[in-house]
């Protein structure tokens, strides 16, 4: 459920396209990042302008996307998605930008990937809005500089510290997009039982908010799967009832950790008795990249009080413990 949007099935993207609010006020939470952009958008409007460029960055599934097209419709222009890995060569960059129109978004999601050779190309383009571009090869080869309209490169990142210093340098506008409050979680599952045609109870939706890692996408995932075992048990309604029934059906955790959230904890609780571990340690124990799992999933363990920081490495915490139902570890009496 945690997935990137790459792993999602044809109709998961359909389903994510389908409840994905469109404009500024549908789109529920993160309330500094949107009145800052309305501030932006607003400013940029008034004189004519295109938007600053805009970093999106934070773990999957907070909105990143949403956000960006909204940002497109809010300024009235076009946007052009495409992807890091997908820019292969500095001439599909060239492509992609000489095909905008005056102040329309390009948006790059997983702009971490951007080969090297392609972001040297970004930067005139952010910078000063031109491209150079090499033509014919060998003797003949001469580079010809187009310039281009002027434009607004939104990039999104669940890995900011990948990005290069000069590259993130030519972001105007920088955005950490934070976990849902339950609240407003339980909101975005109202919403999208309502363009779903199902009835919900507040609590049922409140339940599934709680459970969804602070995550929107993964909760509607979960309001998808429980509305199945409301359909075929509950004549369709969505009460708490048939709301722990089926996240019971379907493993989730009681507190909304994924799998790997549960394999970090009780690799620290069981292979280095609870800490103090370093980060490199821990990634290599559950066969994942150190940074992955010191911007995807350390965030939310912190914020919820299952793992803390400590000069010497992570510690975990009672509340880990008491989670995987587990004893600490003591050495003895001290
Ligand atoms: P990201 O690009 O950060 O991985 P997306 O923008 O694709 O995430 O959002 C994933 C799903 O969650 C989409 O279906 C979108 O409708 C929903 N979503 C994300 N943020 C919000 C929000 N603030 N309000 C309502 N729905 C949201």
């Amino acid at each position: 459920l945690q997935s990137e949007k790459g792993s999602l099935s044809a109709a998961e993207k359909e389903f994510e396209n389908n409840i994905r609010p469109k404009d500024i006020e549908q789109f529920s939470g993160q309330p500094q990042i949107i009145e800052n952009l309305i501030i932006f958008i607003k400013a940029a409007k008034l004189r004519g302008e295109a938007l600053d460029h805009i970093l999106f960055h934070g773990p999957p599934g907070l909105g990143k996307t949403t956000l960006s097209r909204i940002v497109a419709n809010e300024m009235g222009v076009n946007i052009k998605e495409t992807s890091g890995p997908v820019i292969e060569k500095p001439g599909d960059l060239a492509g992609l930008l000489t095909s905008l129109e005056e102040n329309d978004v390009l948006f790059i999601d997983e702009i971490h990937r951007l080969s090297t050779v392609v972001e040297e190309y970004l930067y005139a383009a952010m910078e000063d809005f031109r491209i150079d571009i090499m033509i014919d090869s060998g003797p003949n080869a001469r580079s010809i500089q187009l310039s281009l309209k002027p434009f607004t490169l939104v990039g999104a990142t669940t890995r900011s510290g990948l990005l290069t210093a000069p590259l993130l340098s030519r972001f105007g506008i920088k955005s950490r997009l934070e976990y849902y409050h339950t609240e407003t979680l339980k909101k975005i599952i109202e919403r999208s039982a309502t363009i779903l045609g199902t009835s919900i109870s507040p609590e049922a939706a409140f339940e599934i908010g709680r459970r969804s890692r602070g995550t929107p996408r993964i909760a509607n995932g979960l309001l998808r799967r429980v509305r199945d075992f409301a359909q075929v048990l509950n004549d369709g309604q969505i009460d708490i009832g048939i709301t722990q029934h089926g996240l019971k059906a379907l493993n989730v955790d009681e507190h909304g950790l994924d799998e790997m959230d549960n394999r970090i904890l009780s690799t620290i609780i069981e292979k280095f008795k609870g800490g103090p571990v370093g980060i490199t340690t821990i990634a290599t124990a559950v066969g994942e990249e150190p940074g992955t799992l010191e911007e995807v999933y350390e965030p939310f363990l912190i914020q919820e009080g299952f793992i803390q920081r400590t000069p010497r490495g992570r510690e975990v915490t009672h509340k880990a413990y008491e989670h995987l139902g587990k004893k600490p570890f003591t050495s003895g009496p001290q």
